[in-house]
């Protein structure tokens, strides 16, 4: 995740598609490394995805030998469907995004995408197969072409502008004097948190792929628009597999499947409905937050 604002064009496609998900990744996870050496087996294949099913099997995982973090994690997304994460700061939910992108190897249990050990494939199909919308996009000093452009090399410019459509963009893009033209980035124009998400949608819709990662925004967003942003991440969700960090429990309601991580353990799993009305932590959890953005909106 070094010299990231550089502009990569002139390195190789696959390359390209890896550093962009490394650096989504990192923005995501609060990396700023590769951590450890994760490598291909010599045997390794490529992944090939038949819908999307991802399969933790009794994972267990540590960081550091002395403490461990996933106690024995198990969850199915079957294709197309969306698993919400939720849980306590530090239950375990960003680490079980890492150990679905390979970041690191479980140290216990499997994880497996259509069947196939993830350890056993190619980290560049894996990640070719993963998008990943963190809560804060990265923006390169480039116009807003190129930052879109990124999820996909040698992305036509029809491509581009049909991604930020999507994304609901396109009408702030044009609206500027400079179009899609316009610099953006630390020296470019700023965008807002909203916009910028935007950006990061538009590029993830471009790559197109089956699995998602999402990561929802913590930071303070005004209600209009973070309603908006949930509406187009739950478009691009559609027809993928999707595993959503969420820390507002109102965004996930209607999640196939909802698990709720404690001190790294599957505490309680079920749909919105099945964990109300077994009136456990979750269910404490939604009246919490209910009452606050009751309190919020008086
Ligand atoms: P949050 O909601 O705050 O993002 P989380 O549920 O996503 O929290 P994780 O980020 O998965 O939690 O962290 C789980 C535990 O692992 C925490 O106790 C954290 O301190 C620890 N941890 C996370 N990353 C590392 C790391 N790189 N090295 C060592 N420990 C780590």
């Amino acid at each position: 995740m070094i010299q990231i604002t550089m502009p990569l064009g002139f390195l190789g496609t696959v390359y390209r598609e890896i550093r962009q998900a490394l650096v989504d990744m990192g923005t995501m996870f609060g990396l700023l490394s590769q951590p450890e050496e994760v490598k291909d087996l010599p045997e390794a294949k490529a992944l090939a995805v038949q819908g999307g099913e991802i399969r933790f099997d009794n994972v267990r995982f540590a960081y550091d030998p002395t403490r461990e973090i996933l106690k024995g994690v198990s969850f199915c997304v079957k294709p197309g469907q969306t698993l919400a994460l939720v849980g306590h700061s530090g239950s375990g939910k960003s680490t079980i995004g890492r150990l679905l992108f390979r970041f690191y190897d479980v140290t216990g249990g499997a994880v497996t995408i259509d069947g196939q050990d993830i350890r056993s494939i190619t980290q560049s199909s894996l990640h070719e197969a993963i998008g990943v919308v963190p809560q804060d996009t990265v923006l390169f000093n480039d116009t807003i072409r190129y930052n879109i452009g990124y999820g996909r090399a040698n992305a036509t410019a029809e491509q581009i502008i049909a991604a930020a459509k999507a994304a609901r963009i396109h009408d702030f893009i044009t609206s500027l004097p400079e179009g899609y033209d316009t610099t953006v980035g630390e020296r470019g124009l700023k965008l807002s948190g909203g916009e910028k998400q935007r950006v990061g949608i538009a590029r993830t819709i471009l790559k197109n792929p089956p699995i998602l990662i999402l990561d929802e925004a913590t930071s303070a967003l005004d209600t209009q628009t973070e309603r908006s942003i949930q509406e187009s991440l739950r478009e691009m969700g559609q027809g993928r597999s999707v595993i959503t960090i969420a820390h507002r429990l109102s965004t996930i309601a209607d999640a196939d499947q909802i698990l709720v991580m404690e001190a790294g353990e599957v505490l309680e799993c079920g749909t919105h409905d099945m964990l109300l009305a077994r009136g456990g932590r979750y269910a404490a959890m939604w009246a919490q937050q209910s009452a606050e953005e009751e309190q919020d909106a008086a």
